[in-house]
């Protein structure tokens, strides 16, 4: 069982308990990004078995009506093991979700700077043969980054943009916040003004948020905010009473510890949290 401490950031253990989440999250007008936990298989089962995870939670969200869709990670379907399994796998996901009533989308995460290629070529052949049923996420510290926005601007479906979660290379990434809050709002602006399919801001950063606020009534440009579960949830609710578009990242899965931890490190007001609740 999920101690509830970690409950604030992890939906449950099964797509069940993440579901009856997405319901309250709808009724408050936020949708739904879901993620099985789970990353860095080697092993071929256990990436195909989460991504059969993934097919039958695709056909349950269209018989459930919900306002939800799914991100999957490439190590987690198949990469550590090959770049055919990966592809197998995906090409699975995706075929299910288009196949499915609600034609649920499918987000791919991005992991480490190693599988950047491999990631935005999967999201490529998938955008253009989905017509855009698929999105991919990069990450503002990579410097690669404003290069590869180009290759997407020309692509259908939708691009979430993140300051990005690795420790990367000195040599191929920003390690300064200042400089990768500049270049976050550089490429926002450069995918306001290229980007036709809309565009995802994956932060809780208000000056990012407010910035996208701003390119939006200059550019006309559709958008919407993406952020997880557990973090700045009221402003969450309160940007989708405003008629903003915003979706919550929703991890579920037994697999919940390590991403517990994570969040707890990476802010000092989660950590402080999760020690309050344990005195109590
Ligand atoms: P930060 O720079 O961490 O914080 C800026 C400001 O935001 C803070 O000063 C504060 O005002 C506010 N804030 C931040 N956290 C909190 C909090 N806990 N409580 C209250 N206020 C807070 N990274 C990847 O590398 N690959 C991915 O695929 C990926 N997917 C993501 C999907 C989503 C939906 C989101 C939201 C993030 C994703 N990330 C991903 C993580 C991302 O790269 C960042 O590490 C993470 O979002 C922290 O950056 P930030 O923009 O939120 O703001």
């Amino acid at each position: 069982m999920i101690p509830p401490i970690a409950s604030n950031f992890v939906a449950g253990e099964t797509s069940d308990a993440a579901l009856s989440h997405v319901e309250t999250l709808n009724a408050d007008g936020v949708g739904a990004i879901l993620n099985l936990l789970g990353e860095h298989y080697h092993d071929r089962a256990e990436a195909d078995a989460d991504a059969d995870a993934y097919v039958e939670l695709v056909e349950e969200l269209a018989r459930r009506d919900l306002d939800a869709c799914v991100s999957v990670k490439p190590s987690q379907i198949g990469l550590g093991v090959s770049d055919a399994a990966f592809e197998e796998n995906l090409a699975r996901i995706v075929e299910a979700a288009s196949a499915s009533e609600g034609d649920c989308f499918v987000w791919i995460d991005m992991e480490d700077h190693e599988t950047t290629d491999v990631t935005l070529d999967a999201f490529e052949r998938h955008a253009v043969e989905t017509g855009g049923e698929v999105g991919v996420c990069v990450q503002a510290n990579l410097k690669r980054t404003r290069e590869d926005l180009e290759r997407l601007a020309d692509l259908p479906g939708k691009v979430r943009l993140v300051k990005g979660a690795y420790d990367e290379p000195k040599a191929i990434a920003h390690k300064k916040k200042a400089k990768v809050d500049e270049v976050y709002k550089e490429y926002l602006e450069f995918m306001f003004r290229e980007f036709d399919d809309g565009v995802a801001v994956g932060s809780h950063d208000p000056e990012m948020v407010e910035y996208a606020m701003d390119l939006h009534d200059e550019h006309g440009t559709d958008f919407e905010i993406q952020m997880l579960m557990g973090v700045r949830e009221e402003a969450q609710v309160a940007l989708a009473g405003a008629g903003y578009e915003v979706n919550q990242y929703v991890p579920y899965g037994n697999k919940w510890m390590q991403y517990f931890y994570r969040r707890v490190r990476e802010r000092k007001e989660n950590a402080l949290f999760a020690l309050r609740a344990v005195l109590s």
